[in-house]
């Protein structure tokens, strides 16, 4: 069976990783999406919110399990069996940080592969944070985060 992690924040899930989830689970029969509890980045929304929000959006597909995860990357791959990990690529702004990401995870576990992906070009330019802040700033933000995270944006501003 062949399993991938796909690890991040998810704070909150924009269509940009859920088209990367669906993407990956056209070469993987099952991806582990892994949100990771990460206090130093001070979160929007809670882990359980998060969790919540990628389940409903993806929907029913045995084939993706949503979990929560702290620690090293390697460990969780590992513990879910997962010989690869996914990251989505959205420009060249990304690469250098993933690609030293990539190679600090190849020193520390060789048996996981790192690999990446493309997002539809109408999510490349979507980013969590940018989602947070036209939200937060009133704007719409309906065709680029699923329903739930919209309506879950306007009920943290309070609209
Ligand atoms: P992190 O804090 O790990 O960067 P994110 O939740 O921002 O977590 O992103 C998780 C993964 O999804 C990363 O590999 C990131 O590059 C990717 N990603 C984020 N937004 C998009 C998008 N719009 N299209 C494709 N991949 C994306």
């Amino acid at each position: 069976m062949r399993i991938a992690i796909y690890p991040g924040s998810f704070d909150p899930p924009t269509n940009g990783h859920i088209d990367i989830i669906g993407r990956a689970r056209q070469v993987f029969d099952r991806v582990v999406v892994a949100v990771l509890r990460n206090p130093r980045k001070d979160p929007m929304f809670s882990v359980a919110a998060r969790l919540e929000m990628l389940e409903e959006a993806i929907g029913e597909d045995e084939g993706v399990q949503v979990v929560a995860f702290d620690g090293l990357l390697v460990d969780a791959a590992r513990e879910h069996e997962a010989h690869a990990i996914i990251r989505g690529l959205r420009a060249i702004s990304d690469f250098e940080h993933e690609f030293q990401m990539a190679l600090m995870n190849r020193q520390l576990d060789d048996q996981v592969e790192t690999l990446f992906m493309v997002p539809h070009a109408a999510y490349t330019y979507l980013s969590s944070s940018l989602i947070k802040e036209v939200a937060g700033l009133g704007g719409s933000v309906s065709d680029l985060v699923p329903a739930g995270v919209e309506l879950r944006l306007r009920e943290h501003h309070g609209k």
